[in-house]
């Protein structure tokens, strides 16, 4: 199993090679290629008995069968090591801490190109090569003698060989494919263009270089990555202006997060950061892998679309009875986080998007959070595909389903459905609900199938099977200690946390909100009437009916009761003028890490004071509130002249309401 894989990986791998360094025309996508090949050295790692030596995972590029003269690099050209996310920055900072004190680094844009070494004789230009293989690549010297970044003749009498990429920028890129040229992106546009027999192809593409790296640093006294840079530009070669001295994982950071916004203004394309040890010495130490620098790595940026396979479409039931289709994917990364299911909304969206069963998605995240699959790709179906037929049933209880006029939503009417029970159950111990911390869907589930949970009043009457409960497995004397203890403190919320956890349909956190501070206490709201509860700013019909009907049905009213029994507390506990707050009316942004609250918690606290929360630092932004590790939004507030909090001021003004 485990072999048929690493040989099915390592085939799709090396297909994808040809077809992006041969051909210059990929066939998947950069993320899709990264995903195999994470994939490959994990299997490696785990069964080096299945390692070929051969394998993708240690060579770099792939080898060169074109018509030009072949080239032998002394030194190998090599690749770089891949991060993906900030966690493994500090990971790989961690690492080179283990062998090297106090280390610093050089941080430098990831140009989207191709490499290129460049040999200098007395000072002027006899050959071009491209890495190919690492060790025989093809010499391009007729090519890059038309880039005019390339020195012909640089500025010192001597012998040198310098490395660096050829790349295209976005307008000469754009220009391009206008003219029906039909490159997938810059990299490959500038490596086909490179890679033509007629220099005057090459000449009309306009192509760019930057040179980053020098191979043997030691023949011109330099002891340091960054002064190799200076060095190389002080030759005449076009050095990037971007590349900084790091002292620091924090400077680190504000320069991935700087870059990772400003990228976009670049004239040209940057797929990452790449990172390198500054001192030459320590280089050494750290050495090599067969395939990239151990003092160097690259951090790739987050794609914010990427493509991956739908395995399948289930339908799962929520607390409202909803029936939603979702697509369960092959687990890709997107934004930083692994996804491997997304939401399909309703039939209609399936259908309207033709999203089939074996497609070949792209997907997203909406408003950076929820997954979403955009569309299918439709050249790249084989004819397995599957429709997708939307079920009629419940696929918990059986049920026949309900499509409610003008809805597109179907629903599970059966108000016993286990899968809407237990929904109900995970929602009332939410975060902005009840808050009740330490039960897991898992748990909840549990508690549900032993008989101990029925509905939401059943959490107040836990202590009497507790110990039934501290046999179960996973549990002891303490955690259920903890959980009932927590379950008891609950009791103390304020009104708006229960009528959120109570699953009213329409009644959000922002709803509960304004239904607690206007009736005070739930006799007053169970008493009021739909026109009472429609005339409220920011209600209106749909909820005023929704909250109506709820209270109007006997058995709302006995869990209402039950819960009163238990001593859960039913009256509105805050008592601020919002017309009034230091928040009221107020835009603020949230950036860096804070101690004390999640980002959900702080807008919700931020919001229940009358101010809201944006995601980017504007003109219209009132306060900036900053936590540790902030970069580039405290850098920009500061820049605009916008008030900053730090945590320790945020909170203060908090505890004042
Ligand atoms: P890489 O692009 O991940 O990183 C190494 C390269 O970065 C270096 O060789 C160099 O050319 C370049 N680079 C740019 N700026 C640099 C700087 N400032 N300092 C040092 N190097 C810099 O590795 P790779 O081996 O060139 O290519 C592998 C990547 O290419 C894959 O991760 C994938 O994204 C892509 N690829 C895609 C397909 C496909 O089918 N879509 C196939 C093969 C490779």
């Amino acid at each position: 199993m485990i072999e048929k894989r690493i040989q099915e990986l390592t085939e799709i791998i090396n297909k994808a090679n040809h077809d992006y360094y041969v051909n210059d025309n990929p066939t998947i996508t950069d993320q899709e290629y990264d995903r195999y090949m994470e994939e490959l050295i994990r299997l490696e790692k785990a069964h080096p008995e299945f390692k070929k030596i051969d394998s993708p995972t240690q060579r770099v590029g792939s080898e060169v069968i074109s018509s030009f003269n072949k080239v032998t690099h002394e030194i190998p050209m090599l690749s770089l090591g891949d991060i993906f996310n900030e966690d493994e920055i500090i990971e790989f900072d961690e690492r080179i801490k283990k062998t090297i004190k106090n280390p610093k680094y050089v941080a430098e844009l990831k140009i989207d190109g191709l490499s290129v070494s460049l040999l200098y004789k007395n000072g002027e230009l006899v050959r071009a090569a491209t890495r190919g293989d690492g060790v025989i690549g093809e010499d391009i010297t007729h090519n890059a003698k038309t880039i005019k970044d390339i020195p012909l003749r640089i500025n010192k009498p001597i012998d040198i060989e310098v490395r660096g990429e050829i790349y295209m920028s976005k307008a000469s890129f754009k220009k391009l494919n206008e003219g029906g040229a039909g490159f997938a992106n810059p990299r490959n546009a500038a490596a086909g263009s490179v890679r033509q027999l007629d220099s005057k192809v090459a000449a009309s593409r306009n192509l760019s270089c930057f040179i980053y790296h020098l191979p043997d640093p030691e023949d011109y006294n330099i002891y340091t990555h960054f002064d190799a840079l200076n060095f190389m530009h002080e030759l005449g070669f076009v050095v990037n202006p971007n590349n900084r001295k790091i002292n620091n994982i924090k400077e680190l950071m504000n320069y991935v997060d700087y870059y990772t916004i400003e990228r976009s203004n670049l004239p040209y394309e940057i797929d990452g950061i790449v990172i390198k040890v500054n001192d030459l010495a320590d280089q050494k130490k750290l050495g090599y892998t067969a395939r990239s620098p151990k003092w160097a790595i690259a951090y790739k940026f987050p794609a914010e679309e990427v493509l991956t396979k739908v395995k399948d479409i289930i339908c799962t039931v929520g607390r409202t009875g909803q029936v939603t289709p979702s697509a369960i994917l092959e687990p890709v990364r997107v934004m930083g986080s692994l996804i491997s299911k997304a939401t399909l909304h309703n039939e209609d969206y399936v259908l309207s998007k033709d999203i089939r069963i074996g497609d070949i998605v792209s997907i997203k995240k909406a408003g950076d959070v929820i997954p979403e699959v955009v569309k299918p790709i439709i050249e790249r179906r084989d004819g397995t595909e599957k429709k997708f037929n939307m079920v009629d049933k419940c696929p918990i209880c059986g049920e026949t389903l309900f499509r409610k006029e003008d809805e597109a939503a179907y629903y599970c009417m059966n108000e016993h459905c286990p899968a809407r029970v237990q929904e109900k159950l995970i929602h009332f111990t939410s975060r902005h609900a009840m808050n009740i911390i330490g039960f897991g869907d898992r748990i909840i589930e549990d508690f549900y199938n032993l008989g101990y949970l029925k509905d939401d009043g059943d959490f107040y009457h836990l202590y009497e099977y507790k110990e039934e409960l501290k046999e179960l497995e996973g549990f002891g004397e303490k955690s259920i200690d903890k959980l009932l203890e927590k379950i008891e403190k609950s009791k103390n919320n304020s009104l708006e946390r229960l009528l959120f956890g109570l699953s009213i349909r329409h009644v959000g956190v922002k709803t509960a909100d304004i239904l607690a501070r206007n009736y005070k206490n739930i006799d007053n709201l169970m008493q009021a009437s739909f026109e009472d509860l429609a005339c409220i700013k920011d209600v209106g019909n749909i909820i005023a009916k929704s909250v109506y009907e709820f209270f109007k049905d006997e058995k709302n009213i006995n869990l209402i009761n039950k819960l009163k029994d238990a001593g859960v507390n039913m009256s509105y506990l805050k008592e601020i003028s919002l017309e009034d707050t230091l928040f009221t009316g107020k835009t603020f942004v949230l950036t860096g890490a804070l101690d004390r609250f999640t980002r959900d918690e702080a807008k919700a606290r931020i919001e229940q004071l009358g101010g809201s929360v944006s995601s980017s630092v504007s003109k219209k932004t009132s306060v900036v509130i900053a936590g540790s590790e902030a970069g580039s939004k405290l850098m920009k507030a500061k820049d605009l002249g916008i008030t900053i909090w730090d945590e320790e001021t945020f909170v203060n003004n908090l505890s004042k309401y």
